[in-house]
């Protein structure tokens, strides 16, 4: 049997919104987090409550974007636990809007950290759980994972890839790793913060009005990881029943 208690879970983009909630659930559910994210106060603040719950966590500073920083990251889990368990691969932005504006930095930035941010916590974890014989990665995708719509073709584009290479990934793992897609709808976040269209902005930020609480996100992680070690949940898609598509 599989369980959350004791299992060692890094989560990166853990300084807020659904990787923040995660921290938070993972620990009082007995599991020893290991936080990255750029806001080092932010994650600070996590780990001294998680602390106070007499949880066990440390913390980094990480840019997912950087290739080292997720293999230091791997590192300092098992420096400090003695080995890794799960990999959240988190970290994201969504800065939505139309191909028009030409917002070509945004579109790199999105490759960078929703694509290639994963793909480097892939290859800093993989050859760890290789030779631990076992490890689980969550990847967030999205419910623009499945769908694409106006002003987020580059945002889609990044989700559809985070799921082509957990699928891809979940093929050639075979039976001693697991792979787990996550894709949220909308949920209460800092996500929308990062659209710099003033239009698309505020649209968005009235169609989150119906967002469900971050706890949904970190509760099917709680979920996933819970598993007997020899089932995959290989994707879960929650939104608000609110949300149309
Ligand atoms: P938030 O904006 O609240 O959190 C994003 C997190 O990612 C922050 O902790 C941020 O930390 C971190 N992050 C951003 N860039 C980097 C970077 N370069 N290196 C390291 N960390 C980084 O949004 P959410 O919690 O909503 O987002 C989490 C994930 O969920 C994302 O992948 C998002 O696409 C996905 N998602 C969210 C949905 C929603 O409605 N909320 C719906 C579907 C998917 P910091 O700034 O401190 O580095």
């Amino acid at each position: 049997m599989s369980d959350v208690k004791g299992k060692v879970v890094a989560i990166t983009g853990a300084s807020s919104g659904i990787g923040e909630a995660a921290a938070r659930l993972l620990a009082a559910a007995g599991a020893k987090v290991v936080l990255g994210a750029r806001r080092v106060d932010r994650l600070e603040a996590i780990a001294g409550d998680i602390r106070k719950n007499k949880g066990e966590v440390e913390v980094q500073a990480i840019d997912v974007s950087k290739r080292e920083d997720l293999t230091r990251f791997v590192q300092k889990a098992q420096d400090r636990f003695g080995r890794l368990d799960v990999l959240v691969n988190n970290a994201g932005l969504m800065p939505l809007s139309p191909l028009d504006d030409l917002r070509v930095d945004e579109w790199d930035r999105m490759i960078d950290v929703n694509i290639k941010g994963v793909l480097y916590g892939i290859a800093a974890a993989l050859p760890v759980f290789r030779k631990q014989g076992s490890g689980h990665f969550i990847n967030i995708s999205s419910v623009a994972g499945h769908r694409v719509a106006p002003t987020g073709a580059v945002y889609s584009g990044t989700k559809f890839a985070v799921r082509a290479i957990s699928e891809g990934l979940r093929q050639e793992a075979g039976d001693k790793i697991r792979v787990t897609i996550i894709s949220p709808g909308a949920v209460e976040s800092e996500l929308a913060e990062t659209i710099t269209n003033p239009a698309v902005k505020k649209r968005i930020e009235d169609y989150r009005k119906m967002a469900i609480p971050a706890d949904a996100i970190a509760a099917a992680m709680v979920y996933a990881i819970g598993q007997p070690d020899n089932v995959d949940v290989s994707e879960i898609l929650i939104r608000p029943t609110a949300q149309p598509n």
